[in-house]
């Protein structure tokens, strides 16, 4: 193998964490969705930079990506996706399989303005309904539907129910 050229099996571990951030209005929840410059719905991430904790890292990309610094984390939700991807330029003429974990948890806030990074082609907040068809992946989707059964069980007849009310039926 020439010097430099990668092993085919060479891989390398990253570790980035994020945040699923719900707003309340009338019509039930909406949350922070962030698309990608690729077209996909994602919530925002990123790496976990040394001496930060992951939620740190998390509530730090919220303010980063979307322009929310008021957020208050929502306790006891935790759920981490794994997935695999190849990194082309990990160096110069060096490709590695990169091996993700992102750890991700649950905030609220009162914020409704937001300021997408260059990053991102756009930013927005999604009600409920809108969000499994709009995220770009599997594991998100699962990622959500956990923390709406997490906000059903903590929340069920207190707070607002993310679900929307049936509608009336016409008389
Ligand atoms: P970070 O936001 O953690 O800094 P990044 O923007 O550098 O990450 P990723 O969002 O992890 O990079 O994207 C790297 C590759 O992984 C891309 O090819 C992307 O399509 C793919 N990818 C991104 N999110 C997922 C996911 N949830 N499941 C599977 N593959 C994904």
């Amino acid at each position: 193998m020439r010097e430099g050229t990668p092993g085919l099996d060479a891989r390398i571990p990253e570790f980035s964490a994020g945040l699923l951030v719900l707003r309340t209005t009338d019509q039930g929840f909406e949350w922070l969705l962030l698309q990608k410059p690729n077209g996909r719905w994602e919530f925002p991430k990123g790496k976990v930079e040394p001496g930060e904790t992951p939620l740190e890292a998390a509530i730090r990309e919220v303010r980063e990506e979307a322009g929310v610094s008021d957020v208050h984390v929502i306790e006891g939700f935790t759920h981490t996706i794994h997935y695999t991807y190849r990194d082309r330029w990990h160096r110069p003429g060096e490709a590695v399989t990169v091996d993700k974990t992102v750890v991700f948890y649950l905030a609220e806030t009162h914020e409704a303005a937001l300021r997408p990074s260059r990053e991102h082609r756009s930013a927005r907040w999604m009600p409920t309904a809108e969000v499994l068809q709009a995220l770009g992946y599997n594991n998100l989707r699962d990622l959500f539907r956990h923390a709406l059964d997490y906000l059903q069980q903590i929340r069920y007849g207190g707070v607002p129910c993310p679900k929307r009310p049936p509608k009336e039926s016409p008389r």
